[in-house]
């Protein structure tokens, strides 16, 4: 049988059948996800967001209870001392920049925004180290946890859209809900394809089953509730559309079944 090298060809209409029954599953497993990284108010959470890029929720949740001890607010982290600052992030890796970023913003919060998080997207992504998928989980956080001041369920503001991370990004391609690369492309591709109303949870609760059933190393196709929905689950998760040769995509991309 000769390998496929491409995802396999679908209409428009029968991808939309297949998200709205992948939608059920993962909401009948996830009913109520909520958002992993610890946070009492906006600004924390706009920090630990910012912390956790190349990092697991876990480290920033060991790290942020200390850090908003020392540094309660961005009045506080405007004044910090990069050093300091340095010191109590350095477990989650690149330790100087996301430390310039987070006392940087805080000032820019204070100076622009009277020391509040802006629940505008366009103002999200002007702040220091603050890029579309930070900005996309505070809205999914205020939607979920209902933020006073900020949009809740369906009154998403345009230009907001869905949380794409390394999770999302995989799923999404191993489910074959876009072939794009590129974490903006991909969140064009399922905007389109997701009600807005569900974007919040949806992205959440991929990023769950990212990490409990179709993690990067060892999908568990053979056990996963999406195998029949999921064009990757012949390839046992590997399938040839996503190789990398230069990663040793040989073993990867064949049919195990
Ligand atoms: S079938 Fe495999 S590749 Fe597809 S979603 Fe499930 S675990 Fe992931």
């Amino acid at each position: 049988m000769p390998v496929r090298t491409a995802a396999p060809q679908e209409s428009e209409a029968r991808r939309r059948r297949r998200v709205q029954e992948i939608l059920k599953a993962l909401k009948a497993r996830y009913p109520d996800p909520q958002i992993p990284l610890a946070h009492r108010a906006p600004f924390e959470l706009l920090v630990a967001t910012i912390l956790s890029a190349q990092c697991t929720d876990e480290t920033v949740n060991r790290v942020t209870p200390e850090l908003f001890r020392r540094f309660p607010g961005p009045q506080a982290l405007a004044k910090a001392e990069l050093a300091a600052v340095e010191e109590l992030i350095r477990p989650t890796g690149f330790f100087r920049q996301k430390a310039r970023a987070i006392v940087e913003c805080s000032r820019r919060l204070l100076a622009e925004h009277g020391g509040e998080v802006p629940p505008d997207m366009e103002a999200l992504v002007r702040l220091p180290g603050v890029g579309r998928k930070t900005a996309n989980v505070l809205f999914a956080a205020a939607e979920i946890e209902r933020w006073p001041g900020w949009p809740h369920t369906r009154s998403r503001p345009d230009g907001t859209g869905i949380v794409v991370d390394t999770h999302v990004t995989r799923l999404s391609r191993r489910l074959g809900l876009t072939a794009e690369v590129d974490p903006e492309a991909i969140e064009r591709d399922l905007v389109r394809l997701v009600p807005p109303d569900e974007w919040s949870r949806f992205s959440l609760r991929l990023i769950y089953f990212g990490r409990e059933v179709c993690t990067a190393r060892d999908p568990r196709c053979a056990a996963c509730p999406l195998r029949q929905l999921c064009p990757s689950a012949p390839y046992g998760g590997f399938p040839p559309w996503m190789a990398s040769p230069a990663r040793g995509g040989a073993r990867r991309g064949r049919r195990t079944r």
